[in-house]
């Protein structure tokens, strides 16, 4: 097991729970989708495993174990060690990720120094072919030039360079297309998962499109009010849909309806005495939904409600 997530539990300010048990792992090799609607939790889970909550978030209970070792027990200086070595990661914003006052070519070679020493022409040289690859044109031209001077699909193309230039085991990447035209998302896609198939990396693609997870992704886990409410493979879930919430995601991809009801949660959770999360908006809801719903599965499918239907589409 590549990455192995569990029962991850995170509280805001005022100890309002945003993340309440979330738990799911990645396999070498696979493309595992975190999908669900705005402020589900999804950036979250990624910002905890990697080390990146901004206080007052914090981590309150839970494991994520790559390749073995707890990620949320580490030092700050181990953690360093791992992230952007082992673990690659995308932004959503990937303008943020470049330093703006260093020329691309520059911060390719530092992504490389700082975690092994390496010879600068070797690095230079890496850090050109690394991005050919990423289908930069020109690339030592490119390699002089500052952050500001590229186009948003070039400085995204730059950003997955840097996440992969170390070749790590694991990339996670939080929504790479967001803000970018429809073009540019299927060319960076397209790129994302090229590249992944490839290098043989197990990726966690964090997205609100189950178009995309239908597309790009071997698993599936989709996250409702801070949990994982239904996990499995792409083929089984989108054919046998087990939980409510994802039947409605699946025919709002399909008729391209908003899906009935508030979010209750605002981005923290309902009192655990409220039940079931998604209890309000649910149409198959009975006393019985007052009670949270553990997971239960059928093989490698699983889902978090009392009534999940594994049988039927
Ligand atoms: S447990 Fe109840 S409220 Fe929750 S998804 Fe299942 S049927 Fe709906």
């Amino acid at each position: 097991m590549l990455l192995d997530v569990q029962d991850l539990r995170v509280d805001l300010a005022g100890n309002t729970q945003a993340l309440a048990g979330v738990s799911f792992r990645v396999v070498k090799g696979r493309i595992l989708g975190l999908v669900g609607e705005h402020k589900a939790g999804k950036s979250l889970t990624a910002s905890a495993i990697l080390g990146l909550l901004q206080p007052p978030a914090r981590v309150v209970g839970g494991r994520a174990l790559f390749e073995g070792q707890d990620l949320l027990r580490m030092s700050d200086a181990d953690l360093t060690r791992v992230r952007g070595a082992r673990i690659g990661f995308v932004v959503q914003s990937g303008h943020t990720t470049l330093d703006p006052n260093t020329r691309v070519g520059a911060q390719l070679v530092r992504a490389q120094s700082v975690h092994r020493p390496i010879v600068p022409a070797e690095a230079a040289w890496r850090a050109e072919t690394i991005m050919s690859s990423m289908g930069i044109p020109e690339p030592r031209l490119r390699a002089e030039a500052w952050p500001h001077e590229l186009t948003p699909a070039t400085v995204q193309r730059v950003v997955l360079a840097l996440a992969l230039i170390n070749e790590p085991q694991l990339l996670i990447a939080d929504e790479p297309t967001a803000g970018l035209d429809i073009t540019t998302q299927v060319q960076i896609l397209d790129l994302l998962y090229m590249e992944l198939r490839r290098r043989r990396i197990g990726g966690v693609l964090i997205t609100r499109d189950l178009g995309v997870v239908a597309q790009y992704c071997d698993d599936v886990g989709v996250v409702y009010a801070g949990q994982v409410v239904e996990q499995g493979p792409v083929t089984q879930v989108f054919a046998r849909p087990a939980h409510p919430f994802t039947r409605a995601m699946l025919a709002t991809m399909q008729e391209r309806l908003a899906i009935a009801g508030d979010r209750n949660f605002g981005g923290a959770l309902p009192p655990a005495a409220q039940g079931c999360p998604y209890q309000p908006r649910c149409g198959e809801a009975t006393e019985r939904c007052a009670v949270a719903p553990p997971l239960v599965g059928a093989g490698v499918h699983a889902a978090r409600c009392h009534f999940a239907r594994f049988g039927a589409a």
